[in-house]
Protein backbone atom coordinates (compact mmCIF):
# COMPACT_ATOMS: atom_id res chain seq x y z
CA UNK A 1 0.00 0.00 0.00
CA UNK A 2 1.21 3.40 -0.75
CA UNK A 3 2.46 6.28 1.65
CA UNK A 4 -0.62 8.51 0.45
CA UNK A 5 -3.33 5.35 1.00
CA UNK A 6 -2.24 5.14 4.27
CA UNK A 7 -2.09 8.77 4.78
CA UNK A 8 -5.80 8.45 3.52
CA UNK A 9 -7.20 5.66 5.83
CA UNK A 10 -5.17 7.23 9.07
CA UNK A 11 -7.56 10.22 8.34
CA UNK A 12 -10.44 8.21 7.62
CA UNK A 13 -10.17 6.03 10.93
CA UNK A 14 -9.54 9.77 13.03
CA UNK A 15 -12.68 11.30 11.88
CA UNK A 16 -15.20 7.94 12.99
CA UNK A 17 -12.97 8.10 16.08
CA UNK A 18 -13.82 11.84 16.50
CA UNK A 19 -17.26 11.49 15.84
CA UNK A 20 -17.79 8.63 17.93
CA UNK A 21 -16.30 10.44 20.74
CA UNK A 22 -18.10 13.97 20.05
CA UNK A 23 -21.64 11.78 20.22
CA UNK A 24 -20.89 9.90 23.31
CA UNK A 25 -20.04 13.62 24.78
CA UNK A 26 -23.31 14.71 23.62
CA UNK A 27 -24.94 11.64 24.97
CA UNK A 28 -23.23 12.35 28.15
CA UNK A 29 -24.20 16.05 28.59
CA UNK A 30 -27.56 15.75 28.00
CA UNK A 31 -27.80 13.02 30.81
CA UNK A 32 -26.34 15.35 33.18
CA UNK A 33 -28.99 17.91 31.93
CA UNK A 34 -31.79 15.57 32.97
CA UNK A 35 -30.16 14.86 36.14
CA UNK A 36 -29.57 18.65 36.88
CA UNK A 37 -33.56 19.14 35.83
CA UNK A 38 -34.70 16.50 37.78
CA UNK A 39 -32.76 17.74 41.44
CA UNK A 40 -34.10 21.13 40.78
CA UNK A 41 -37.54 19.83 39.98
CA UNK A 42 -37.63 18.42 43.77
CA UNK A 43 -36.28 21.14 45.08
CA UNK A 44 -38.96 23.16 43.44
CA UNK A 45 -41.65 20.96 44.77
CA UNK A 46 -40.39 21.15 48.63
CA UNK A 47 -39.53 25.19 48.62
CA UNK A 48 -42.39 26.61 46.34
CA UNK A 49 -45.43 23.73 46.72
CA UNK A 50 -45.53 22.01 50.12
CA UNK A 51 -43.36 24.99 52.11
CA UNK A 52 -46.69 26.81 50.88
CA UNK A 53 -50.23 25.56 51.20
CA UNK A 54 -49.91 22.29 48.42
CA UNK A 55 -50.65 19.61 50.58
CA UNK A 56 -51.96 17.24 48.16
CA UNK A 57 -50.14 14.58 48.16
CA UNK A 58 -51.31 13.20 44.42
CA UNK A 59 -50.34 16.30 43.14
CA UNK A 60 -46.76 17.08 44.63
CA UNK A 61 -46.10 13.43 42.99
CA UNK A 62 -47.54 14.53 39.78
CA UNK A 63 -45.75 18.07 39.97
CA UNK A 64 -42.16 15.91 40.76
CA UNK A 65 -42.90 13.88 38.03
CA UNK A 66 -43.85 16.19 34.63
CA UNK A 67 -40.83 17.89 33.17
CA UNK A 68 -41.46 21.21 33.17
CA UNK A 69 -38.34 21.90 31.23
CA UNK A 70 -39.65 19.72 27.83
CA UNK A 71 -42.62 22.24 27.85
CA UNK A 72 -40.56 25.82 28.00
CA UNK A 73 -38.82 27.24 24.70
CA UNK A 74 -34.86 26.04 24.59
CA UNK A 75 -33.89 29.69 25.63
CA UNK A 76 -35.57 29.33 29.07
CA UNK A 77 -34.98 26.00 30.30
CA UNK A 78 -32.24 27.18 32.79
CA UNK A 79 -34.64 28.87 34.21
CA UNK A 80 -37.71 26.32 34.11
CA UNK A 81 -38.01 25.54 37.54
CA UNK A 82 -38.27 28.87 38.71
CA UNK A 83 -40.70 30.37 40.80
CA UNK A 84 -42.55 32.25 37.99
CA UNK A 85 -43.90 31.93 34.37
CA UNK A 86 -42.01 31.91 31.43
CA UNK A 87 -42.83 33.07 27.99
CA UNK A 88 -43.70 30.19 25.71
CA UNK A 89 -44.61 32.78 22.29
CA UNK A 90 -47.75 33.63 20.77
CA UNK A 91 -47.35 36.43 23.38
CA UNK A 92 -48.38 33.72 26.03
CA UNK A 93 -47.44 32.20 29.08
CA UNK A 94 -46.24 28.63 31.11
CA UNK A 95 -48.15 29.38 34.10
CA UNK A 96 -45.70 29.50 37.61
CA UNK A 97 -45.46 25.90 39.08
CA UNK A 98 -47.38 27.04 42.23
CA UNK A 99 -50.40 28.58 40.21
CA UNK A 100 -50.83 25.12 38.59
CA UNK A 101 -50.93 23.25 41.62
CA UNK A 102 -52.99 25.67 43.86
CA UNK A 103 -55.35 25.00 40.56
CA UNK A 104 -55.10 21.15 40.79
CA UNK A 105 -55.30 21.16 44.14
CA UNK A 106 -58.99 22.94 43.93
CA UNK A 107 -60.28 20.45 41.26
CA UNK A 108 -59.73 17.92 44.21
CA UNK A 109 -59.27 14.85 41.31
CA UNK A 110 -59.65 11.48 42.69
CA UNK A 111 -58.45 9.60 39.12
CA UNK A 112 -61.89 8.67 37.57
CA UNK A 113 -62.90 11.90 36.54
CA UNK A 114 -62.97 13.59 32.84
CA UNK A 115 -61.81 17.03 32.89
CA UNK A 116 -61.74 20.12 30.61
CA UNK A 117 -59.22 22.49 30.25
CA UNK A 118 -59.35 26.16 28.51
CA UNK A 119 -56.16 27.08 27.54
CA UNK A 120 -53.82 24.56 26.70
CA UNK A 121 -50.38 27.11 25.97
CA UNK A 122 -47.91 24.57 26.50
CA UNK A 123 -49.41 21.85 27.62
CA UNK A 124 -47.66 21.63 30.89
CA UNK A 125 -50.73 21.67 32.98
CA UNK A 126 -52.59 19.14 30.75
CA UNK A 127 -49.80 17.10 31.71
CA UNK A 128 -50.33 17.20 35.16
CA UNK A 129 -53.93 16.86 34.48
CA UNK A 130 -53.44 14.01 32.41
CA UNK A 131 -51.46 12.37 35.34
CA UNK A 132 -54.84 12.38 37.76
CA UNK A 133 -57.49 11.95 35.84
CA UNK A 134 -59.14 9.17 33.66
CA UNK A 135 -59.42 12.03 30.25
CA UNK A 136 -58.72 15.39 29.40
CA UNK A 137 -60.33 17.20 26.98
CA UNK A 138 -58.08 20.35 25.98
CA UNK A 139 -59.39 23.78 24.24
CA UNK A 140 -56.93 26.25 22.49
CA UNK A 141 -57.54 29.33 20.45
CA UNK A 142 -54.03 29.87 19.19
CA UNK A 143 -53.09 26.80 16.43
CA UNK A 144 -49.59 26.60 16.62
CA UNK A 145 -49.50 26.60 20.65
CA UNK A 146 -51.71 22.83 20.49
CA UNK A 147 -49.72 21.39 17.42
CA UNK A 148 -46.72 22.00 19.50
CA UNK A 149 -48.55 20.85 23.02
CA UNK A 150 -49.81 18.04 21.22
CA UNK A 151 -45.92 16.64 20.10
CA UNK A 152 -44.90 17.50 23.12
CA UNK A 153 -47.32 15.43 25.33
CA UNK A 154 -47.09 12.61 22.27
CA UNK A 155 -43.44 12.98 22.77
CA UNK A 156 -44.06 12.06 26.82
CA UNK A 157 -46.22 9.07 26.04
CA UNK A 158 -49.83 10.81 27.30
CA UNK A 159 -52.79 8.94 25.42
CA UNK A 160 -55.74 10.08 27.39
CA UNK A 161 -55.64 13.78 25.88
CA UNK A 162 -58.16 15.08 23.85
CA UNK A 163 -57.72 18.53 21.49
CA UNK A 164 -59.32 20.83 19.80
CA UNK A 165 -58.12 24.35 18.32
CA UNK A 166 -60.73 27.15 18.94
CA UNK A 167 -62.71 29.22 21.26
CA UNK A 168 -62.84 27.35 24.77
CA UNK A 169 -65.21 29.80 26.03
CA UNK A 170 -67.87 27.40 24.68
CA UNK A 171 -67.07 24.58 26.01
CA UNK A 172 -66.97 21.51 25.02
CA UNK A 173 -70.85 20.21 24.70
CA UNK A 174 -70.36 17.52 22.65
CA UNK A 175 -67.93 15.98 25.30
CA UNK A 176 -69.61 17.19 28.93
CA UNK A 177 -70.77 16.78 31.31
CA UNK A 178 -67.04 17.11 33.37
CA UNK A 179 -66.17 16.42 36.76
CA UNK A 180 -63.57 19.48 36.26
CA UNK A 181 -63.22 22.21 34.39
CA UNK A 182 -60.02 24.47 34.49
CA UNK A 183 -59.55 27.84 32.62
CA UNK A 184 -56.22 28.97 32.51
CA UNK A 185 -56.80 32.62 31.31
CA UNK A 186 -58.46 35.68 33.16
CA UNK A 187 -62.26 36.09 32.40
CA UNK A 188 -64.36 39.13 32.98
CA UNK A 189 -66.99 36.69 34.62
CA UNK A 190 -67.73 33.23 34.61
CA UNK A 191 -69.12 32.26 31.18
CA UNK A 192 -72.53 30.31 31.96
CA UNK A 193 -71.04 27.53 29.16
CA UNK A 194 -68.77 26.49 31.96
CA UNK A 195 -71.56 25.91 34.39
CA UNK A 196 -73.79 24.26 32.20
CA UNK A 197 -71.60 21.99 30.87
CA UNK A 198 -69.98 20.84 34.80
CA UNK A 199 -71.47 17.14 36.37
CA UNK A 200 -73.53 17.48 39.30
CA UNK A 201 -70.20 17.86 42.22
CA UNK A 202 -68.23 18.77 39.82
CA UNK A 203 -65.54 21.60 40.12
CA UNK A 204 -64.69 24.21 38.34
CA UNK A 205 -61.80 26.82 38.67
CA UNK A 206 -61.36 29.99 36.81
CA UNK A 207 -59.49 33.28 37.48
CA UNK A 208 -62.13 35.75 37.27
CA UNK A 209 -62.01 39.72 37.50
CA UNK A 210 -60.43 42.76 35.24
CA UNK A 211 -58.24 42.77 32.65
CA UNK A 212 -54.97 42.85 34.63
CA UNK A 213 -55.45 40.98 37.97
CA UNK A 214 -58.33 38.85 38.69
CA UNK A 215 -59.28 36.33 41.52
CA UNK A 216 -59.06 32.90 41.19
CA UNK A 217 -62.30 31.13 42.20
CA UNK A 218 -63.60 27.37 42.76
CA UNK A 219 -67.32 26.41 41.94
CA UNK A 220 -68.65 23.76 42.95
CA UNK A 221 -72.16 22.28 41.86
CA UNK A 222 -74.81 21.25 43.84
CA UNK A 223 -78.30 20.48 41.35
CA UNK A 224 -79.23 23.76 40.27
CA UNK A 225 -77.07 26.02 42.73
CA UNK A 226 -73.11 26.68 42.29
CA UNK A 227 -71.27 27.43 45.38
CA UNK A 228 -68.19 29.85 44.59
CA UNK A 229 -65.35 30.10 46.83
CA UNK A 230 -62.49 32.65 47.01
CA UNK A 231 -59.01 30.67 46.38
CA UNK A 232 -56.43 33.54 46.09
CA UNK A 233 -55.20 36.16 43.83
CA UNK A 234 -53.75 35.80 40.57
CA UNK A 235 -52.66 37.48 37.40
CA UNK A 236 -53.34 35.39 33.82
CA UNK A 237 -53.41 36.33 30.45
CA UNK A 238 -56.92 37.50 28.86
CA UNK A 239 -59.21 34.58 28.14
CA UNK A 240 -60.36 35.40 24.46
CA UNK A 241 -63.84 34.69 23.07
CA UNK A 242 -67.29 34.83 22.52
CA UNK A 243 -67.77 34.35 26.31
CA UNK A 244 -64.72 36.49 27.40
CA UNK A 245 -62.76 39.28 26.52
CA UNK A 246 -63.58 40.33 23.04
CA UNK A 247 -60.58 40.56 20.68
CA UNK A 248 -58.83 44.66 20.61
N1 LIG B 1 -51.69 26.24 31.43
C1 LIG B 1 -50.85 26.66 30.34
C2 LIG B 1 -49.49 26.04 30.47
O1 LIG B 1 -49.24 25.31 31.41
O2 LIG B 1 -48.65 26.31 29.58
C3 LIG B 1 -50.74 28.15 30.29
C4 LIG B 1 -51.91 28.77 29.70
S1 LIG B 1 -51.68 30.44 29.27
C5 LIG B 1 -51.54 31.23 30.82
C6 LIG B 1 -53.35 30.80 28.75
C7 LIG B 1 -53.70 30.22 27.42
O3 LIG B 1 -55.09 30.43 27.20
C8 LIG B 1 -52.99 30.86 26.24
O4 LIG B 1 -52.29 29.89 25.51
C9 LIG B 1 -54.12 31.48 25.42
O5 LIG B 1 -53.90 31.45 24.03
C10 LIG B 1 -55.29 30.60 25.83
N2 LIG B 1 -56.62 31.17 25.58
C11 LIG B 1 -57.06 32.44 25.78
N3 LIG B 1 -58.35 32.53 25.42
C12 LIG B 1 -58.75 31.30 24.98
C13 LIG B 1 -59.95 30.75 24.48
N4 LIG B 1 -61.07 31.47 24.33
N5 LIG B 1 -59.97 29.44 24.15
C14 LIG B 1 -58.87 28.67 24.28
N6 LIG B 1 -57.69 29.13 24.74
C15 LIG B 1 -57.63 30.43 25.10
Amino acid sequence: MGKEALRNIKHILKKIYLNIGNKINFKRSKIVDEQDFNRERLTMVEEQLRRRDIFNSQVLEAMAKVPRHSFVPPEYKSAAYEDRPLPIGEGQTISQPYMVAVMTQSLELKGGERVLEIGTGSGYQTAILAELSREVFTIERISTLIQKARLTLQELGYRNIYFLAGDGTKGWPEKAPFEGIIVTAGAPEIPQTFLSQLAEGGRLVIPVGPRYTQTLYKVTRRGNKFQEEDVTGCVFVPLLGDYGWKEE
